[in-house]
C-alpha cells in the first residue's frame, strides 16, 4: 500500500512520525509525500492550542478530499483530547491515541481488509520503500525521543493532561536506537522529549530533576556519545533550572554535545512567569546563562517567548523585550498566546486582544532579527565545521546548505549538481566569506 504522513506540532510528534513510517516500511509498504495519492493518510495531530485543533481537522479533511477511498487516520494528541470532549470527525476513519501509535500498521491494515481492499496490502515492489518526494522530506538530523509526559503544569499548557505521566526510556533502549541511526548514516541526533530535563526521574533514585541535578540525563548523554558514527548531539530544549555549575561542568566534558542550548523562557518578566506557573525567575535564568558562558565559548542560547499572555501589560511586555536584549539570544521563537480550552490560563480574566498580540509579536520579532545578526557576527569563526544537509535555492541560485554546531546556517555555492550531492550528509570544513542574507552566512570548502 501507499501511505502518506503529515506531522503537526512538536519535535516529539516528528519523532513519532518517523517511528510510524519505519514500521510501515518494514512491513513492505511505500511511503509517499502527503500531496500524492495514497491508500492511507496518517495525520499526527497536535492539540496544544485551539488553533492546533482546527489545523488538525483541516489536514484530515484535506486528506479525505485527496482520495475519498483512502483510510484517513487521526493519530496522537488531538485524538486524546477530543476523545475526552466526545468530539468525532466524520471524514476520519480511524482514531489512534498516543498510547496506541505502536499498533498503527495493524489497525490501518485491518481497516483496509474490512473494506474488502486486501489487494492494497501487498508490499510495494522495488528496493526503495520511499517515493522520491518522500525521500526529499527526509533530513540528515535524526530525533530521538527519550521521555514522554510532563508534570510541570504550566497554566497555558494542556500537555500534562494529554501526554500523561512522566515516562523515560532506558539508557540501553535509547543507545540501541542511536546505534541504528548511526548505521543508517545519521551523524547528528537531537535529544527530544516533552520535558527532557525530567529524563530518568521516574527511574532509579527518587527525586525531581532538581534534586537529582540532571544526573540521569547526563548519564544518558555520556552513553550516547560513545556511539560510533554519531558526531553531534543536540539538546532540543532544557528547563533553565537544570543549568547548575555541577551539571554544566559534566556536560561540557561530553565533547559531542553542541554548544547550542534551547532554554525555554516564555516571558522575561517575573510577574508573568508566576501567572504562567513557570517555576523560575529571570534571575535564575541569567544565573544559568552565566554558567553556560563560563564553560562554553559563545554558546548559542535560543528560546521561546509567548507574547500577549492574559493580563500582560505594556510594561510587562517591555520588560520581556529588555530582558531579551540583555540576554542577547541567538534566536527567539515568538508565539502569540493562543487560548487552549481546559487550561487555567484560558479561564483567566484580562485576555489580550489579537491586535495587541500581533503588535507585540512584531515588536519582539524586530528585536529578534537584530539579536540573530549580532550573534552571528560574534560567533562565526574564519572556518566552520558544517554538516551539509541539502541543495537549496536562495535568491534564484543553488547552494549546499547545512548548520554549524551553533546552529548557524551556512551556504556554499553548488557548482555541479552531482558533485554537490556527494557532499550531502558529510561534515565539511568551510571558510566563511561573509553574509548571504540576515540569517545565512556564505562560505567555500577549504
Ligand atoms: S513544561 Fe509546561 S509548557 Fe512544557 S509540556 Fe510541561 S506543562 Fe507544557
Amino acid at each position: 500500500m501507499k501511505i502518506a504522513f503529515l506531522t503537526l506540532g512538536c519535535k516529539v510528534n516528528s519523532y513519532e512520525t518517523e517511528k510510524m513510517k519505519k514500521a510501515f516500511e518494514e512491513a513492505g509498504h511505500m511511503i509517499v509525500a502527503f500531496d500524492e495519492k495514497a491508500d492511507a493518510y496518517i495525520v499526527n495531530t497536535c492539540t496544544v492550542t485551539n488553533i492546533a485543533d482546527r489545523k488538525s481537522r483541516k489536514m484530515l479533511h484535506r486528506a479525505k478530499r485527496m482520495n475519498p477511498e483512502a483510510v484517513v487516520t487521526a493519530a496522537g494528541c488531538y485524538v486524546d483530547s477530543s476523545e475526552k470532549k466526545g468530539e468525532r470527525d466524520e471524514s476520519v476513519d480511524l482514531f489512534i491515541s498516543n498510547k496506541d501509535k505502536e499498533k498503527l500498521v495493524e489497525m490501518v491494515c485491518d481497516e483496509l481488509k474490512k473494506r474488502g481492499l486486501e489487494d492494497r496490502l501487498m508490499p510495494e515492489h522495488g528496493e526503495c520503500k520511499m517515493s522520491q518526494a518522500a525521500l526529499d522530506e527526509e533530513h540528515t538530523r535524526a530525533y530521538i525521543k527519550v521521555q514522554n509526559g510532563c508534570n510541570q503544569y504550566c497554566t497555558y499548557c494542556i500537555i500534562p493532561f494529554v501526554r500523561g505521566e512522566l515516562h523515560s526510556r532506558t539508557v540501553e533502549d535509547v543507545v540501541s536506537e542511536t546505534q541504528q541511526l548511526a548505521d543508517r548514516g545519521f551523524q547528528e541526533v537531537v535529544i527530544t522529549g516533552i520535558h527532557v530535563s525530567s529524563y530518568g526521574v521516574d527511574k532509579g533514585k527518587a527525586g525531581s530533576f532538581l534534586e537529582l541535578e540532571g544526573e540521569p540525563l547526563l548519564e544518558l548523554l555520556e552513553a550516547i556519545s560513545e556511539v560510533e558514527g554519531i558526531e553531534r548531539i543536540r539538546l532540543s530544549s532544557l528547563e533553565p533550572r537544570i543549568i547548575t555549575e555541577k551539571f554544566v561542568k559534566r556536560l561540557s566534558a561530553i565533547k559531542k554535545v553542541c554548544p547550542h542550548f534551547h532554554l525555554s523562557l516564555q516571558s522575561g518578566c517575573d510577574t508573568v512567569l508566576k501567572r504562567m506557573n513557570r517555576h523560575y525567575t529571570t534571575k535564575d535564568y541569567t544565573d544559568g546563562l552565566e554558567i553556560l558562558r563560563k564553560y562554553y565559548d559563545n554558546p548559542a542560547v535560543t528560546t521561546d517567548i509567548i507574547v500577549g499572555f492574559p493580563q500582560e501589560t505594556e510594561e510587562e511586555f517591555v520588560e520581556t523585550c529588555e530582558f531579551a536584549k540583555q540576554v542577547e539570544f541567538a534566536q527567539i521563537h515568538v508565539f502569540k498566546y493562543s487560548r487552549r480550552q481546559g487550561t487555567i490560563a484560558d479561564k483567566m480574566e484580562g485576555q489580550i486582544t489579537e491586535s495587541i498580540k500581533s503588535e507585540r509579536s512584531d515588536r519582539l520579532l524586530a528585536i529578534e532579527r537584530e539579536l540573530e545578526i549580532l550573534y552571528q557576527k560574534k560567533a562565526v569563526k574564519d572556518t566552520e565545521e558544517v554538516l551539509i544537509e541539502e541543495i537549496s535555492e536562495i535568491d534564484g541560485k543553488k547552494y549546499l546548505t547545512g548548520y554549524n554546531e551553533r546552529y548557524i546556517r551556512v551556504a556554499i555555492p553548488a557548482e555541479k549538481e552531482e558533485d554537490a550531492l556527494s557532499r550531502c550528509n558529510t561534515i565539511a570544513t568551510v571558510r566563511i566569506l561573509g553574509h548571504l542574507n540576515d540569517s545565512v552566512v556564505i562560505g567555500e570548502f577549504c
